[in-house]
């Protein structure tokens, strides 16, 4: 179903824009209105990062006329990898600050408006107020859903995307604008258990995936703001890299949908990072006062040396991530080995006294483990807050942190 553009022409386009975008001009489905479209447009692209590197650039080079930027981060040197946006020299720069920059080199016609903070419940609303349309680039749920709440609320119509690994999936959300169109929250109602699905900085992405997502998110916007074929409204994109396959399903409305459904219970925004918890409960009982500092991990690992001290550090990250960095003396036992049994046969006796401390990236995937450690009887065993960055990033940063 083609719906007609969410943009009006703008009045002309000057001779340099005529000569830039001559390739689009002598597209009938685009032309010149269609062109006057684009440098009417406000778009605005959340994180400048894996999706909104290439969303970004390719928005800029289209003509796009106003671009925002919704990114509070800084560049990582394990950015780089897939968020070419940005460079060598940018990292420890704002990546919203890297991303105006490459955008002003690649189109200096587009007027860039850079959000330099972190979204909010605050902020959304202000920062979303006045753009035609947005294109989703988070990685994490919290911000997904509120994203999706935040668009309907305002009535702006958005494209979202997600990557993981060699998979990826894109939909357009505008329930708003048509009539029975699904929201995020009808194909998702529900975020997954805490600690099921890892993130990309956990489970990893391939670089080159992002290009394929964001070009289709591109490609959907550039539809969406001149008119231009058929948007996937209602439609889910699912891209199998290692398969070479591409997908297309049907997503319907839910009638029962919280949020664009016959009887919404979410009215306004809630608390997103609850919502999504990004700690289950048992966990976050397990690791209330079973916490211990990186700190106090380097005073019981010399104690440990020195013969004073009885315990099995248990690192619950997966092999590739041994692999990056490491507390020294850690025994790799990753957590779904936890999950299905296996592991507990491999610890100390309870009788024996060894203590067990967990350790994973950042501390969540240990609390988890911690909570079925605990259950099986270790009632001492504890794990380490902020895992192994905290320890490269306090005690050992000659190791690199990914
Ligand atoms: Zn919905």
């Amino acid at each position: 179903m083609s719906l007609p553009a969410l943009v009006e022409p703008a009045a002309e386009l000057s001779v340099d824009e005529v000569r830039r975008y001559s390739r689009h001009l002598i597209i009938p489905d685009v032309g010149m209105t269609g062109q006057k479209r684009l440098k009417n447009a406000k778009v605005l692209v959340i994180g400048a990062g894996g999706l909104g590197s290439p969303a970004l650039l390719y928005l800029a080079a289209a003509g796009v006329g106003t671009l925002g930027i919704a990114e509070f981060d800084e560049v990582d040197e394990s950015n780089l990898q897939r968020q070419i946006i940005h460079g060598q020299s940018d990292v420890g720069r704002p990546k919203a600050v890297s991303a105006a920059e490459s955008i002003a080199e690649a189109n200096p016609l587009v007027n860039v408006v850079v959000h330099a903070e972190r979204l909010d419940n605050d902020n959304v609303m202000r920062i979303f107020e006045g753009y035609d349309l947005i294109v989703d680039g988070t990685d994490n749920f919290a911000t997904r859903y509120m994203v999706n709440d935040a668009a309907y609320f305002l009535g702006i119509p958005y494209v979202w995307g997600s990557i993981y690994r060699f998979d990826g999936q894109a939909s357009v959300f505008a329930p708003t604008l048509v009539e029975g169109a699904p929201c995020y929250r009808c194909l998702y109602p529900e975020p997954p258990p805490p600690g099921m699905v890892p993130s990309c900085a956990e489970g990893g992405v391939l670089g080159v995936l992002c290009a394929s997502i964001g070009s289709i998110q591109v490609n959907e916007a550039i539809k969406l703001l001149t008119g231009a074929g058929d948007p996937a409204i209602g439609k889910l994109v699912i891209y199998d890299a290692l398969e070479l396959e591409w997908r297309k399903l049907k997503v319907r409305k839910d009638p029962n949908c919280a949020l664009c459904g016959e009887n919404p219970t979410v009215t306004g925004l809630i608390d997103y990072e609850t919502f999504c918890g990004a700690i289950s409960e048992e966990a976050a009982d397990a690791a209330a006062g079973s916490t211990i500092s990186v700190t106090q991990l380097e005073g019981m690992l010399k104690e440990r040396e020195e013969g004073t001290r009885d315990f099995v550090l248990i690192d619950v990250r997966e092999p590739n991530e041994y692999e990056i960095n490491k507390i020294p003396g850690a025994v790799l036992m990753p957590k779904g080995d936890f999950l299905n049994g296996s592991a507990l046969e491999q610890l100390p006796s309870i009788d024996s006294g060894t203590q067990v401390v967990l350790h994973c990236k950042s501390g969540v995937r240990s609390a988890e483990v911690l909570a079925i450690v605990q259950g099986a009887g270790y009632d001492d065993a504890v794990h380490v807050g902020g895992g192994v960055v905290a320890w490269v990033n306090q005690i050992d940063p000659s190791q690199p942190s990914y």
